[in-house]
């Protein structure tokens, strides 16, 4: 589990672990990632409708010329954002298009606004509406600041004293009224961004105790089960092995009346850490039910599967314990066999088991009665 402060949110609205953030900010873009496309279409076709209107307010030739160039332009643009924007898998390549889609808007916005004769308020209003946009729009919260702020100093520095009627106390109130737009729309994103992080971190953590056991830290057996099945349906398709082993800790009621159930539980956790120690991180390990585990083993035939569970009953027998005498455990250990499922597996696995304990115990006893145990030297 990953260190709570990991999961701290700085006040930028982000985690501050760059890794938590990229990966909450991959989950959150890829949710966005198939209606930016449709919605930058949308908004270049609207953004070309405007054209109607262009029509009949601008009365200069060349400079209905220029705007009609720019709206093509845009609407070409945002058919390219439309076709590209679905085919990107990386998120961070996904917010710099969505970053150039937004710049080339409102570099097209100034550029049309510089040919209106004469402005109005209207273009004022416009220029709250593209930045309502802009703030909406899935991206990051920087370049959302970035590229509004650039607009709205662009126009207050260059067209705003165009507008007609601009006194001083409107061109102050307008500028007034902008501010209070660009704080709204970063209060709301940064609450926003701050419960989607929220929200992103109880759902990790509610998806982590669903398939974890809380004594040991190693998968519950809900989740080895989806496992299984999900290796068993793998295997049926290609023509990889599976093997899998259950052990049980030999005596363990003994420890418990003897020890107390506070030490029966150090000793449990204590197998499960040995045991880590001696699998790869493909192999799914599970407590299956008190002292009893399983173990799966992807792409192990029969030998492999062997020695690794020879390896595992050597560590949890020679390892040494402060309260109790040496623990030792006992294997049943199958592969899959053709057309054969998950349950069916387990089943076997654990007639296995139940013959070691028959056999002796510290054993593994494999499928055609092969027993490895105290005795046995492995070649
Ligand atoms: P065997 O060698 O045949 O396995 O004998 P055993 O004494 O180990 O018998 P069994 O496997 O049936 O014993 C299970 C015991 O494990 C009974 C139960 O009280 C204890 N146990 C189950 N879960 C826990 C746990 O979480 N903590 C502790 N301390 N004990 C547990
Ligand atoms: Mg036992
Ligand atoms: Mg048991």
């Amino acid at each position: 589990m990953k260190d709570v402060k990991a999961y701290d949110i700085s006040f930028f609205g982000e985690f501050v672990d760059k890794d938590c953030e990229k990966e909450f900010f991959d989950y959150d873009m890829k949710r966005y990632a198939k209606v930016i496309g449709p919605v930058a279409l949308i908004f270049g076709v609207i953004f070309m409708m405007f054209l109607i209107a262009d029509y009949f307010v601008i009365k200069n030739h060349f400079a209905f010329t220029i705007i009609l160039t720019i709206r093509t332009l845009f609407l070409i643009v945002s058919i390219v954002v439309y076709l590209v924007a679905k085919k990107i898998n990386n998120y961070i390549h996904l917010t710099y298009l969505i970053a150039t889609y937004e710049i080339s808007a409102v570099i097209g916005f100034l550029i049309i606004i510089g040919h209106y004769e004469p402005l109005t308020l209207l273009s004022f209003l416009s220029v709250m509406v593209m930045t309502l946009a802009i703030y909406i729009t899935p991206n990051k919260l920087t370049y959302a600041q970035i590229i509004s702020a650039f607009l709205s100093l662009s126009f207050f520095i260059f067209y705003a004293k165009h507008i007609e009627s601009m006194e001083v106390s409107v061109l102050l109130k307008s500028i007034a009224y902008n501010f209070i737009i660009i704080s709204y729309c970063n209060i709301g994103a940064y609450i926003t961004n701050f419960y989607k992080r929220k929200q992103f971190i109880d759902g990790k953590e509610l998806l982590r105790v669903s398939i974890t056991d809380s004594l040991t830290g190693i998968y519950n057996r809900a989740k080895f089960n989806e496992a299984l099945n999900q290796w068993v349906d793998d295997c049926k398709r290609g023509e990889n092995t599976l093997s899998l082993g259950m052990f049980d800790i030999d005596n363990f009621k003994r420890v418990n009346d003897v020890y107390g159930h506070l030490v029966g539980d150090k000793v449990i956790q204590n197998v499960v850490a040995t045991v880590k120690n001696v699998i790869q991180s493909t192999d799914v390990f599970a407590r299956w039910g008190g002292e009893e585990f399983v173990i799966l083993l992807p792409n192990t035939d029969i030998h492999q599967a062997i020695e690794i569970m020879e390896r595992m009953r050597i560590c949890i027998q020679d390892n040494k314990y402060d309260e109790v005498e040496n623990i030792t455990c006992s294997f049943g250990l199958v592969t899959l066999r053709e057309n054969e499922n998950g349950e069916s597996l387990l089943q076997r696995a654990d007639k296995l088991l139940y013959d070691a304990k028959g056999c002796g115990k510290n054993i593994v006893v494999c499928e055609d009665g092969i027993i490895i145990g105290p005795e046995t030297v492995l070649t």
